[in-house]
């Protein structure tokens, strides 16, 4: 049987997900389907009734702007989506629709590919939006000394604070972080936000960014005048996508070498 996947969002056409998906399921001798589906918001639910009434659909990677509103759909939710209230990843199963949250361990089994050590560490989170909110769990399991956020919008970031209670804090430009984690999407214009230049950023400090690509080369090159640590988010791409795939068929394809391939 061939497998329909695909990945739903707007934009959606820069997605690499096809070509990732495609390698997996290669390597796993598993045939699939996996499309681009231009879905905007509002419109998820009634894409999904016609997407799974194929008996050959499967599941779909959730991307901007539909990950909370993948909540609305009349499914079973994983408790990391329960915590996090947003979801990348739709399975049909049963007839029954479930929804799971790949982002957060997808980091973290980034960093661990990388050697990058989160135990212990004073990790500064830059950012409040969904992508902050998906991976606070996953890093908060990895025991650091801390966590703190800052963001462009002080109010957002004092959301996070009720949210996750004392495992976060508010950041007050005094910690030199460790691990600086960019879960802003600044960079699509020239300018470096303005409460970047207020960091504390020692030369050891790893920064890395959730963003790829090069629109956002501009933020990673402002970082690199101080620390030569830094990574950017291809590496995550590709591990919540391979945690997706397991998701599906229960079984975990290998992500080595997988960003030479489709980059
Ligand atoms: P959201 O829209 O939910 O949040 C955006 C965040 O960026 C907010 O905190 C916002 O601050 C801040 N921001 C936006 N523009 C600026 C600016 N010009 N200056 C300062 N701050 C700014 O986006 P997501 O959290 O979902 O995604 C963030 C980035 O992470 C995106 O680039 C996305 O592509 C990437 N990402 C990568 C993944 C991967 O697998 N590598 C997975 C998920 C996301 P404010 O609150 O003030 O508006």
């Amino acid at each position: 049987m061939e497998y329909k996947l695909g990945v739903v969002g707007s934009p959606i056409e820069h997605s690499l997900s096809p070509e990732i998906h495609s390698i997996f399921a290669q390597q796993l001798n598993i045939k699939i389907s996996y499309e681009k589906f231009l879905v905007k918001t509002g419109e998820l639910s009634s894409f999904c009734d016609h997407f799974f009434d194929n008996p050959n659909a499967l599941g779909l990677n959730v991307t901007l702007p539909l990950k909370k509103e993948a909540l609305e759909l009349e499914a079973n939710r994983s408790n990391i989506v329960k915590k996090i209230y947003s979801a990348n990843t739709i399975k049909k199963s049963n007839e029954s629709l479930y929804l799971h949250s790949t982002d957060g361990q997808g980091l973290v089994n980034d960093l661990v590919e990388k050697g990058i050590t989160i135990k212990d560490k004073k990790i500064l989170i830059l950012g409040a939006g969904g992508s902050a909110m998906s991976i606070i769990p996953a890093i908060s399991g990895s025991n650091p000394s801390c966590i703190e956020i800052a963001n462009r919008t002080e109010e957002n970031a004092k959301k996070f604070i009720v949210q996750f209670g004392e495992s976060v804090s508010l950041h007050e430009y005094k910690l030199e972080p460790e691990v600086i984690i960019n879960c802003t999407s600044a960079g699509h214009d020239s300018s470096v936000p303005e409460f970047f230049k207020n960091l504390k950023i020692s030369k050891d400090c790893i920064l890395y960014d959730l963003s790829y690509g090069s629109p956002h080369k501009h933020t990673r090159n402002w970082f690199k005048k101080y620390s030569q640590y830094i990574y950017s988010g291809e590496g995550m791409l590709v591990e919540q996508a391979a945690l997706s795939f397991e998701y599906w068929f229960g079984k975990k394809p290998t992500t080595k070498n997988i960003i030479k391939e489709i980059l």
